[in-house]
């Protein structure tokens, strides 16, 4: 599970997050609003450790990231972690931004193959084989040798994604990954994703995409303005309560 607690994040005087709680269940899809400037980004970025906290905490498996407890004269004080010890953690989360950023000058399995032989010092054959799955799983196994340019947007974006289920990981964080796409490609990725919670991943999701957060999402989250407004089961979506979110549905929808 990824469980928030009072969670704080400020860039100098800017207050961004304002005390989010929330929960995560493992094998569940959450997705969370909200309108620009809301802090969605910021929030995923702190749970892959790319921004640290301002203030509370953030569990991913019961593990607090980012500090481990340690014994000092007696007395339980918090320790930042080493390197090593938040590579570790962040290799538990695979995360997909809008922009695809694939490596330019490799093909799609060698974008795929690149983090387990270098990061995870897979054999090359090793990771060869598991590219070519996960391109599979991802419906590309015919565009296993063609480069970043010569792939639709919706292409690459799966890419992207097989890229990150290279790595194994337990959660995926998903920040817009439609948003840059033409209309015609976004339902690939879409369905990529549908496939993905189907076979149980559990994955939080930044998405503008009404329809399937109705349909995919077990826990819908609506924030403005740093804080959680609104949050509750698909339903809320056909049935908001509170004002701003209803003001927000109205405009995407
Ligand atoms: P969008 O829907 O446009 O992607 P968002 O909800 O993802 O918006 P964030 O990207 O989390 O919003 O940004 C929230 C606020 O934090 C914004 O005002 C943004 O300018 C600010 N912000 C984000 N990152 C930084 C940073 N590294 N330094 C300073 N301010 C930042
Ligand atoms: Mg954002």
């Amino acid at each position: 599970a990824v469980r928030a607690t009072g969670v704080h994040k400020a860039f100098g005087s800017l207050h961004v997050l304002k005390g989010i709680d929330l929960t995560v269940m493992p094998g569940t899809v959450t997705v969370i609003l909200g309108p620009s400037g809301s802090g969605k980004s910021t929030f995923l970025r702190l749970i892959n450790q790319l921004e640290t906290l301002t203030g509370g905490e953030i569990d991913v498996d019961g593990e607090m990231i980012g500090y481990k407890t340690v014994e000092r004269k007696g007395r339980k004080v918090l320790q930042t972690l080493n390197d090593k010890e938040v590579a570790a953690q962040r290799a538990k989360l695979g995360m997909v931004f809008q922009r695809f950023n694939l490596f330019p000058h490799m093909t799609a399995l060698e974008n795929v193959m690149e983090a387990p032989v270098h990061v995870k010092h897979m054999p090359k054959h090793e990771a060869r084989e598991l590219a070519a799955a996960e391109l599979a799983r991802v419906g590309l196994s015919d565009r296993a040798d063609y480069y970043p340019a010569q792939l639709s947007g919706g292409q690459q974006q799966r890419v992207a994604i097989a890229r990150a289920l290279a790595m194994k990981p337990e959660i995926m964080l998903f920040d817009e990954p439609t948003s840059a796409l033409d209309p015609e490609l976004v339902g690939e990725v879409l369905n990529v994703m549908r496939s993905l919670a189907k076979e149980g991943m559990t994955m939080i999701c930044v998405t503008h995409e009404i329809g399937f957060a109705r349909e995919v999402a077990d826990q819908v989250v609506f924030m403005d303005g740093g804080v959680v407004v609104e949050k509750g089961g698909p339903e809320i979506i056909s049935n908001p309560q509170e004002a701003r979110f209803k003001d927000f549905l109205q405009h995407v929808l």
